[in-house]
């Protein structure tokens, strides 16, 4: 059902770049034998899934939204992946996004725009805006995103879907194409919260080959989505962030996010204001850690090891020349664009000044959160300032891109958990997104108050 929903509206949608259809009905057939033979199956067996082109699967291709990866096909699947596969979900395809991860609005992608399926004359979000646009339209019920900067949050938002951030070495990083390794996390994008923590539940906990992955069970995240659905929420304290609203918001963004807090306070939680001055310089402070450890991260395609490889038109062949070649042809012009801000921001002379400050400034913003969680067990805010913008709009101006994040980064910045959960409709008929941000390894939090709103 879900690839004729995808040959139906996926010319108009383009959540797609790969739709593995052959390989996604013989999982489907290999799960139907297993019940058929009485074998106990995973919950999410035989659920189809999309995931988003960062993420490499063994035989299917991976290009990250860039031209410098078409037509490589990873040799190996990545830790989620191969968790998704052992379930028996099938891999409906992999899913558009802006290249390399870079960009709010999946305008960036080598491979075209991805349409959001409430106004195909705007944006889905970005980077995932694939993963979001693919479960809103129903072609498929649940996806995989990465959120580097928000990029599963903020499509979330402006798709009506539920996006999740994992506290940062929750979901093994091993197979997703690094964009910033110190902020990466995968997470599922789905249309209910429960789902959202099963799939949560089964991409995630330790793996040996993520360094970085913490080496503890899953938290409860199935069972705070179910009791949160209950409705109760007596004795919760809900943070509203006093820097993350008000000025700078679309007025039926804020309006929504007010009544889902007086819903909040129906439910029994207490509501309490508390204040986060460093989140005033997370973005610019991600601008320079982002692009610094991107700029390193993407030194490996230099036209020899992956997918593209140009010659120069004339002249020597070089090691240097064909990199440069390959570099100049295959990257678009926001991954240039990071590139050159993060060699420049790790530069010998300006090293101090920029990623050492801002660096500093990630502290701060991880004490702001620490002096925030003593007096709140959740903080919540809008996900985005505003709903869907029309393509094009942002698409000139860098600044106005990047600030479709600012609610969003201070978590990855801090390594906690975050959630957006659709809260209802905007003034202009569009889905805003209701952001809710927990402590480090407490993500079953988000779960109770997410179930909780829907
Ligand atoms: N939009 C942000 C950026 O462009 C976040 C991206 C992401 O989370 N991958 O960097």
């Amino acid at each position: 059902a879900h690839l004729d929903r995808i040959t139906a509206v996926d010319g108009d949608v383009h959540a797609f770049l790969h739709v593995a259809s052959e390989e996604a009905l013989e999982t489907a057939a290999q799960v139907d034998a297993r019940r058929a033979a009485g074998e106990e199956v995973h919950p999410l067996a035989g659920v189809p899934i999309a995931v988003k082109d960062v993420v490499v699967t063994k035989g299917l291709p991976t290009t990250a939204g860039s031209k410098i990866l078409e037509g490589w096909v990873p040799p190996y699947d990545a830790t989620l992946v191969e968790r998704i596969k052992a379930a028996g979900l099938p891999i409906l395809g992999k899913t558009n996004m802006d290249e390399f991860a870079m960009g709010s609005s999946t305008e960036h992608s080598a491979f075209g725009n991805t349409k959001n399926p409430w106004d195909l004359e705007r944006i889905p979000g970005g980077s995932g805006g694939g993963s979001a646009a693919a479960v809103a339209a129903f072609e498929a019920p649940l996806a995989i995103g990465t959120d580097t900067g928000g990029s599963i949050r903020q499509p979330g938002a402006v798709t009506g879907t539920v996006g999740v951030k994992p506290t940062y070495g929750g979901v093994s990083r091993y197979g997703l194409i690094a964009m910033a390794s110190s902020l990466d996390q995968a997470g599922p994008v789905t249309r209910t919260v429960l789902d959202a923590a099963l799939l949560h539940e089964l991409i995630g906990g330790h793996d040996p080959h993520d360094s970085t992955s913490i080496d503890e069970p899953v938290p409860g995240v199935v069972e705070a989505a179910r009791q949160g659905a209950s409705g109760d929420l007596a004795g919760l304290r809900v943070g509203v962030v006093r820097e993350l609203s008000g000025e700078g918001y679309q007025a039926g963004v804020s309006a929504r996010f007010e009544e889902s807090l007086e819903q909040l306070r129906a439910l029994g939680a207490e509501v309490v204001e508390v204040s986060c001055p460093s989140f005033g310089y997370a973005l610019d402070a991600y601008y320079l850690i982002m692009p610094a450890e991107a700029s390193s991260n993407l030194a490996k395609f230099d036209g020899m090891r992956f997918g593209l490889r140009v010659e120069p038109a004339e002249g020597p062949v070089t090691a240097e020349r064909v990199m440069g070649a390959t570099r100049g042809a295959g990257f678009g012009d926001e991954v240039k664009r990071r590139i050159i801000l993060g060699t420049y921001a790790l530069s010998a002379g300006y090293y101090d000044a920029y990623y050492g400050s801002a660096q500093k400034v990630r502290t701060l913003i991880q004490r702001d959160f620490a002096a925030a969680f003593e007096k709140a067990d959740v903080l919540v805010s809008p996900t985005a300032p505003t709903t869907a913008f029309k393509f094009g709009e942002k698409l000139d101006d860098p600044l106005a891109m990047y600030l479709n994040d600012i609610a969003t980064i201070p978590a990855n910045l801090a390594g906690v958990p975050g959630m957006s959960v659709p809260n209802g409709l905007s003034d202009d008929g569009l889905p805003v997104g209701f952001q809710i941000l927990a402590p480090a390894k407490a993500d079953d939090r988000m779960y109770r108050v997410g179930a909780a709103l829907e």
